[in-house]
């Protein structure tokens, strides 16, 4: 991975790059980022620039044999450990150790590494048990390293979620990081600083990596999923710097939302109460994901409506069926109840993303958009 593939932060790729530049590469750092940030790909695009044969002050080269390498995650002197349970073909803890995994972790990370934990176990085929780097993966790491590097400048081991660390693994960690061999690089990668072992705190380097602001998870939808400008914006001002987040909620079929949310507003349009109460039971039964893409695009259509009253038809830019729905929706979206209705959606959001009973959240907000429908202008 290079820096280049990550969008924004540039503070702290400058920062990164003139440590290695000045050569003061810490032997062991740990880099902190919430859910969702950028901890793991800045990690990795630093493991990738350090060793890279043909660096520039800007990024690594992204050609030469170790970049290549690196950007496969192939290379030999690259070495993960990262939290794992028991599975189907690997039953005994003692064999479900990273280096089982590796494979499934390489697809995993290329594909997104902005995911987390819960993700990964799913991907790892653990859907519902509790992934750790146990004991095992602790004799393993001092196996790995007492081995020569093979052909980078720096062999590098690289931690995912030390947070979940057995503790004699971690004690394991600790003493190596005492003394650690010659030319090895210690990157771990953290969600939460305060679960780690203060000994391993006050041996590491700590790189913050804050979260992304709403302009870089707004032009990352753009850029990666050529998301229209304005959900992209909503989006980005749901998810609070989560990319993982932003990625599940774009992907989330709109299709399904754009009917849900059509027959929904009818329905509040009526105030028929019966059928408010059957959709609330039908919404509870989505998943989260989809109770938030749903608020999420009503979110859209709200900002659409008021587009096309105020713009006229040259702003709105959706597909046939939904423009349809746009242009009777507009006629109930008026100056005074529009701020109201975008408040109502945000803080149901909200409430979902406080795991509030989606019954009653949806319910709720059934009832304020009848009521704001019924607003006088
Ligand atoms: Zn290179």
């Amino acid at each position: 991975m290079q820096f280049s593939e990550i969008l924004g932060l540039e503070d702290i790729k400058k920062t990164l790059i003139q440590s290695v530049q000045n050569n003061h590469v810490a032997h062991a750092q740990l880099f902190v980022g919430k859910e969702g940030a950028a901890a793991l790909p800045m990690a990795m695009a630093y493991a990738t620039y350090v060793n890279c044969e043909q660096k520039t002050t800007a990024d690594s080269c992204g050609r030469c044999p170790s970049c290549r390498k690196f950007n496969k995650l192939i290379h030999p002197d690259l070495h993960f450990v990262f939290p794992t349970a028991t599975t189907k073909t690997f039953k005994k803890r003692e064999d479900a150790l990273s280096s089982a995994f590796m494979e499934i972790w390489r697809a995993f990370v290329l594909e997104n590494p902005y995911r987390n934990l819960r993700e990964w176990a799913q991907a790892l085929g653990a859907e519902n048990k509790q992934c750790l780097i146990p004991v095992h993966e602790g004799r393993n790491i001092i196996k790995t390293l007492s081995l020569k590097a093979y052909e980078a400048e720096y062999k590098i081991l690289m931690i995912w979620l030390p947070e979940w660390m057995n503790v004699n693994a971690a004690n394991a960690l600790l003493k190596i990081l005492e003394e650690p061999p010659a030319k090895t690089l210690f990157l771990l990668v953290t969600e939460s600083r305060d679960k780690l072992l203060k000994t391993i705190l006050s041996r590491t380097q700590h790189i913050i990596i804050r979260p992304f602001t709403d302009t870089e998870v707004k032009q990352n939808l753009i850029e990666k999923f050529q998301t229209e400008a304005l959900r992209a914006g909503q989006i980005a001002t749901l998810t609070d710097g989560n990319l993982a987040e932003a990625f599940r909620l774009n992907q989330e079929a709109k299709d399904d939302s754009q009917e849900r949310f059509v027959e929904w507003m009818r329905i509040c349009f009526r105030r028929d109460y019966s059928e408010m109460v059957k959709q609330t039971d039908k919404f509870q039964e989505y998943g989260k994901q989809a109770q938030k893409a749903l608020l999420q695009y009503g979110l859209s259509m709200l900002r659409e409506a008021l587009a096309f009253k105020f713009g006229g038809e040259e702003l709105v830019r959706l597909e046939a069926e939904a423009f349809e729905f746009i242009q009777k929706f507009a006629t109930v979206i008026h100056e005074k109840n529009i701020e109201l209705l975008s408040h109502y959606f945000t803080d149901a959001y909200n409430q979902l993303e406080r795991n509030a009973n989606p019954k009653i959240t949806f319910l709720d907000l059934s009832l304020q958009v009848s009521k704001a429908f019924r607003m006088k202008k």
